[in-house]
């Protein structure tokens, strides 16, 4: 290698060392940066000027000084840019816009049926269209753009599979891109959740989290030691289809018996539509018949929460989390879904991974997935070399 790309290489990698401690514990002065980081108070400084130049940093007022001349304090410039987290279900898509340091400034939401492939494109690219629109003045725009599918995609952001969508073999990072011109990351919505709930929301303190995205499917992202688990090729999570009755109702994945035949909205829905004798039901219907005190309904979601209950033992027993996060749709009627729930963990796991175990509905509600996407969005962005060398 010549001796000029090392030391860019040398130069991007101090830049982006400058950049994590502006991101992460502004205000702070060069000389803090210097004494942290053991780079020469010149190099610091330098480095320091191409980021006020790149907007990414700026100064403000003067710190407390430990003797001498008081230090001017840097801040991040978290409206450098913005970044779009997209979470595509199967029957909506939810957008939101948030600044570099995932702050929501833009909310966006329509129900739409996203099984066939050619009408979900439409949808999604209007979505971000109108995102476009939306999105406040800035140095960058959008940074780049996050989706969080329900299916597994792998490194390229192709989605692979996505039973219940129906997908398989979408070059969906390609599409996007190619149609705005924007950085685009995919990756599963479990993921996204998993990593939404440990930047913003009840996973920030954990650093051994699984976040369970309980909708129309069941999918997991697992955190160990504070950094997303893949799996040796990307596939991890797919804990809906752990069988918890070994010859029960058949699966599209081909299994029999997976914890998402029971637990998930859609195992809700079949029996609803049995128990109340309708062709047609809907989570919001579900929710308002609960609150009224129908005993029928509220029955129905304590028996999904046995279920979800008798799925979870599993991953307790298994991984010995500090934290169990349930998100997705089904996660807003906690309040009916935890009473069977803990009694099943109750009867079921094992005391000691139990012992210290928290277990929680999301804070974040259905904003978890959409929020994970921008962080993907914005890891992208300070990790691509434009931001760090130029
Ligand atoms: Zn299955």
């Amino acid at each position: 290698m010549k001796q000029t790309g090392d030391l860019n290489l040398v130069k991007k990698i101090n830049k982006s060392i400058v950049l994590h401690y502006i991101r992460n514990y502004s205000p702070i002065s060069r000389a803090r940066i210097a004494e942290q980081t053991g780079l020469t108070k010149a190099t610091v400084s330098s480095l320091v000027n191409e980021l006020l130049e790149s907007s990414l940093a700026n100064e403000i007022g003067t710190g407390e000084s430990s003797g001498g001349r008081k230090p001017m304090m840097l801040l991040f410039n978290r409206t450098a840019g913005y970044a779009l987290g997209i979470d595509l279900g199967v029957n909506y898509i939810r957008a939101v816009l948030t600044d570099l340091e995932g702050t929501i400034v833009e909310q966006y939401k329509v129900q739409h049926d996203n099984t066939v492939l050619e009408l979900a494109l439409v949808e999604l690219k209007a979505c971000i269209r109108e995102m476009i629109r939306r999105v406040p003045q800035s140095v960058y725009g959008i940074v780049g753009i996050g989706i969080g599918i329900p299916g597994i995609s792998n490194g390229q952001g192709d989605v692979l599979f996505a039973p219940n969508l129906g997908w398989t073999d979408v070059p969906l990072q390609r599409i996007i891109e190619e149609e705005f011109g924007i950085a685009v990351v995919i990756d599963n919505e479990a993921n996204a959740g998993a990593v939404g709930e440990k930047e913003f929301g009840a996973g920030r303190d954990a650093a051994d989290l699984v976040y369970i995205s309980v909708g129309i499917g069941i999918g997991a992202g697992i955190i160990i030691k504070g950094e997303l688990f893949r799996g040796s090729s990307g596939f991890s999570g797919e804990i809906g289809h752990m069988s918890i009755q070994h010859d029960g109702k058949p699966c599209r994945c081909g299994n029999a018996g997976c914890w998402e035949m029971y637990a998930s909205e859609n195992a809700l829905y079949e029996a609803a539509r049995h128990v109340l004798n309708t062709p047609s039901i809907d989570m919001e219907t579900l929710l308002s018949l609960a609150e009224k005190g129908e005993s029928s309904v509220i029955k129905l979601f304590e028996r999904v929460g046995h279920f979800l209950g008798v799925g979870v033992v599993n991953i307790i027993n298994g991984f010995n989390p500090e934290l169990i996060i349930i998100g997705g749709r089904l996660a807003e009627a906690g309040q009916w879904l935890r009473p069977t729930m803990l009694q099943s963990l109750e009867g079921r796991s094992l005391p000691y991974p139990r012992e210290r175990l928290q277990i929680e509905f999301s804070q974040l509600g259905s904003r978890s997935a959409v929020l994970g996407a921008c962080s993907f969005a914005i890891s992208k962005f300070f990790a691509s070399t434009k931001v760090s060398v130029e």
